[in-house]
């Protein structure tokens, strides 16, 4: 498509400015691309608009955190935990609810989540007591808090090959040590450094199948 070179230059009504301001501040989206983006949304109709703003307001008014282990929920729990023909007993602990979705596509792990919201990191003041380690050991504690009241079984660390993710797997590892239970963690075939999150579903299924007992 050709560019128009002979019309002026002119600035955007305040109401488009502050949309690609808005865009702008979307991750990964530069100046450009929420120019872009601004002018996508000119060009729709009211209805396609509409239906953008409106799926933004319903996810912020019904999406929260499920109860038992803090994955996105429209309720009180979520699918995953809901399910009972997910083996309840076995849990396999992630940072964040986006590493549980990567580990999801693979449709190899049949067990449920604990996502922690995070991980321990001293530098940027982010101690156990920031997380939601509290409410994995009380899960394990107190089966009735777990998802279908089950015991849980075998604890599975997913924490990302990172030194903050190592630190983080240490301390729940010795958290668990005295309550009886499996501890296990994703099979080393993630580079160091690297993400759940950006892994290919290869790796991740091949982490899940290899995963290493801990004690
Ligand atoms: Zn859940």
């Amino acid at each position: 498509m050709p560019r128009p070179t002979d019309q002026p230059r002119t600035p955007y009504p305040p109401s488009v400015d502050r949309l690609i301001a808005e865009y702008a501040r979307l991750p990964g989206v530069g100046r450009r691309s929420a120019e872009r983006l601004a002018l996508h949304t000119l060009k729709s109709t009211n209805a396609e608009a509409l239906a953008l703003a409106d799926a933004i307001a319903d996810v912020k008014k019904s999406i929260r955190h499920c109860t038992v282990c803090f994955n996105f929920a429209e309720g009180e729990r979520c699918a995953i935990c809901d399910d009972p023909r997910r083996d309840r007993a076995m849990v396999l602990v992630v940072e964040q609810p986006r590493d549980l979705i990567a580990l999801e596509q693979t449709g190899m792990y049949r067990g449920i989540y604990h996502v922690l919201l995070g991980r321990i990191s001293p530098l940027d003041s982010v101690g156990p007591e920031h997380l939601t380690i509290a409410d994995l050991l009380a899960r394990i504690d107190d089966p009735a808090r777990n998802a279908g009241a089950v015991p849980v079984r075998e604890v599975v660390l997913g924490l990302n090959p990172t030194l903050e993710g190592d630190g983080t797997a240490l301390y729940i590892q010795s958290a668990l040590a005295s309550r009886g239970i499996a501890v296990s963690r994703l099979a080393r075939g993630l580079p160091s450094g690297s993400s759940l999150e950006f892994a290919s579903k290869a790796v991740l299924a091949d982490a899940i199948e290899g995963r290493q007992p801990l004690r």
